[in-house]
Order: structure tokens, then sequence, then C-alpha cells
């Protein structure tokens, strides 16, 4: 039996959902509108805070060769743990189906994530398939990628010849033995630095790097990250700080161990002056500051001290076809039977897909307070995706 907080929802989130919540907050509740009221195909599909869909983030697994503590801590995640048998994980076909679909609804931007998306067979070939769909402007969809770079030096090259436009690569630390803590398997902080610099050789131009800032435990390693990718990359790489997030329920998240982004970016602009810049599209997640010196730049995501939530156009399909509006969503929406059934005719998955949008509410980070006592259960990152 799958646990509550794999996003499967239990008793106790569907009580508390009945309890406290409005129609915004429940998806739980709502009840699916039919084909001919919601699959829009001029991409002005708006849900209910009339926020266009334009992102789609895929997660591929939900395994991963780290056990981040702030993600997949060893203790809940040991040898023990029953991982998403294949047969339930979402083929390339059916993938690539919900990405066509999601597209022709006006999503511009497809993320391959996890778990560790790096794990997943052939990825290369599943990133070829997705590059020759098209938007509603019929161009390529902009296709990015999130990964802690373990095993990225073996596959940077492929990944950029199958038609992989952007990446973004998680590193929560320069110093190995804080890395080490952090990824919790030993795994050496070279390596992954080694595959950043395949990366850049392959072709793949402003990498972002994701570090996650936990007050006490790594916050000492903003200031070296920092330094490090201004000397060696300058505008080559974007760092970004993630404040340490509530999502699932087991990484023992505190407030005490979010570090806001303004202290943090104070303590950056006392060593390098920053000036701000301005967002570079609609529904960007990061801040983002430039070195006044011009060697570089850097991001902040703030979603505890700046909710974001306003603007906020992903969803998010986990590896065995749930459907996310939000990161914090105590449940997603299962689109499997509905992809095993369709026999070649897609159009009532785009119906589907279009209703599930419309119906979105979601605002958790707004209203983060409340609702993480009313809605105790939400699902982890590494099934999310992030
Ligand atoms: N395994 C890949 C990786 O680590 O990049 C992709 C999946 S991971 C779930 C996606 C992103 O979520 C990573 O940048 C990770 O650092 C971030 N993340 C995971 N748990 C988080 C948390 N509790 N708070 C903030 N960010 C988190
Ligand atoms: Fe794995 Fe990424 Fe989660 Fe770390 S953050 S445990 S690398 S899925
Ligand atoms: Fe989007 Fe939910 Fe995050 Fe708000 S809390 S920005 S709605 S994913």
């Amino acid at each position: 039996m799958p646990s509550s907080c794999d996003g499967r929802m239990g008793p106790a989130g569907a009580a508390a959902q009945n309890a406290g919540m409005d129609a915004r907050t429940a998806p739980l509740l709502w009840i699916p509108r039919v084909a001919s009221e919601a699959a829009p195909l001029d991409g002005t599909l708006r849900d209910r805070r009339q926020r266009p869909w334009r992102d789609l983030r895929i997660s591929l697994t939900d395994r991963c060769n780290f056990r981040c503590s702030y993600c997949m801590p060893r203790s809940r995640f040991g040898p023990g743990h029953r991982f998403l048998p294949q047969a339930q994980l979402l083929n390339f076909e059916e993938i690539t189906q919900v990405a066509r679909q999601a597209l022709a609804l006006g999503v511009g931007t497809l993320r391959l994530t996890g778990g560790e998306p790096l794990l997943r067979r052939d990825l290369a070939g599943l990133v070829r398939q997705l590059a020759a769909l098209q938007t509603l402007e019929g161009t390529a969809p902009d296709i990015a990628l999130t990964t802690n770079g373990s095993l990225l030096a073996g596959q940077a090259a492929a990944l950029r010849d199958a038609g992989l436009n952007r990446l973004t690569v998680s590193l929560d630390a320069l110093d190995d033995a804080v890395f080490q803590r952090m990824n919790d398997v030993g795994f050496p902080v070279a390596e992954v630095l080694r595959g950043l610099e395949a990366a850049q050789r392959a072709g793949f131009e402003r990498i972002k790097v994701n570090m996650v800032v936990r007050r006490g435990v790594n916050d000492g390693e903003a200031l070296p990250l920092a330094g490090y990718f201004r000397k060696n990359y300058g505008a080559g790489m974007v760092l970004r700080f993630i404040e340490f997030m509530d999502a699932g329920c087991h990484n023992g998240w505190k407030l005490d161990e979010v570090l806001p982004s303004d202290v943090l970016r104070e303590r950056i602009a006392g060593q390098w002056p920053l000036l701000p810049l301005a967002a570079t599209r609609d529904g960007e997640t990061a801040q983002r500051w430039r070195y006044a010196d011009g060697n570089g730049e850097i991001g902040f995501i703030s979603s505890v001290s700046h909710a974001f939530c306003g603007d906020c156009t992903r969803a998010r399909l986990t590896a065995d076809g749930r459907l996310f509006t939000c990161l914090f969503a105590p449940q997603g929406h299962d689109l499997r039977p509905l992809l095993r059934g369709l026999q070649g005719s897609e159009s009532l998955l785009r119906a589907r897909l279009a209703g599930i949008w419309a119906q979105r509410g979601d605002a958790y980070s707004e209203q983060r307070e409340r609702l993480r006592r009313l809605q105790p259960e939400r699902a982890d990152m590494h099934v999310l995706g992030g």
C-alpha cells in the first residue's frame, strides 16, 4: 500500500480537505468538464486565477542514487522502500502523448526531472521524441532537464545531440565533506563538477546550478559556491539559491532551517555587490541579480519568504501518470487509465488536461501556515520532481 505522502491521499487528507478547504484548494473534489468545454486551441486556457499553463514538468522515475536529507532521507527511503514497479511507469509513447496535448493547450516548456532522470534508460531517445513535437506557435518545445549531475559527464553530449535545450544541475556544497553529507551516499563533488564541465563542452549555455540552502547545515557553502562559479564560469553558469521547502512530509522541515533569500543576498552582496535584473519571462521562479563587476548572475528561489503563486504556470506529471497542479497538492489526477485506453485518439486526453487546468486554484505558498495544518499530507519531492 503506498503511503499517503506519495501523493495518494489517505483518509486524513480527504477529511482535512472536506473540513476546511474551498474548491480552489481541494483538487480531490472537482469533477472533470466535458471535452467540448475545455479544449481551446488558441492558447487561452486559464485556471481559476487566470493563470495560463506554460510549463509541464515530467518526472521519469521515483528512484534516485542520492539520499538528500531534504528530499529522500535515508531513514525513510532505505533498502526496504518499495519504488514504483516498471509496469506502472508511463512509457515514452504515453509521456509523449501527454506532452503533445499539453503543448496543444499552450505549454511551451517541458522539463524532465525525477527522482534522478539520468537513471531512466534511453533518456536521449525520449528527448528526441519530445523535440519533434510542436508548440501552438509551430516551434519546437523548449526542453529542459533537472539532474543531480552524478551521471552527467557520460550523457551530456548525447542529450545535447538529441535536442535538450537547457540544463539545471543541483549542487548543495563545494566542500567535498559537506557535499557527501548532503547527498548521504558518499558521492564526490568532483564528479558533479566534471559533469558540469562536460555539459559546457557539449554546448549547453547558461547552465543553472541549484543549491538548496538549509540554515546551519550547508549555508556556509553559499559564498564558496558563488566564488567558484564567478571565477570559473562568469556568465556561463547561473547559481541559484533555493529556500528549503516543506515539500512532502518526510524531510523534517522546520521554519528555523529556512534561510530567507533576502538575508542570504545581503551576505553575498557584502562580498560582491549585486544589481537587480528583470525577469526573462512570465512565471519565472527565480529573482535574478547580477554581480556589479560583471562576473555573472545569480538567482534566488524564495518559495517560503516570497511566494510566487500569482504567476505560477506549472503542472507536474509523475512517473506513474498523475498530474499535479501544485508542488504541495495532496494528490494528483490519475491519467494512466485514460492513457492506456486511448486507442489512438488523444482528444479525450486534451479535454481532461484542459479540465484539470481550468479547475485549478492552487496557491499553497501564499497560504502556507493555514494549509500546513489543514493539509498535512503532501506528495514527496522525488515523486513530483521539484
Ligand atoms: N534529482 C534531480 C535533482 O536533484 O536535481 C531532480 C529531482 S529534484 C526533486 C529537483 C529539485 O528539487 C532539485 O534542485 C532539488 O534540490 C530540489 N529539492 C528537493 N527537495 C527540496 C526541498 N525540500 N526544498 C527545496 N528544494 C528541494
Ligand atoms: Fe535525489 Fe534530487 Fe531528491 Fe537529491 S533532490 S534525493 S538528487 S531526487
Ligand atoms: Fe505554484 Fe503551488 Fe508553488 Fe504556488 S505553491 S508557486 S501554486 S507550485
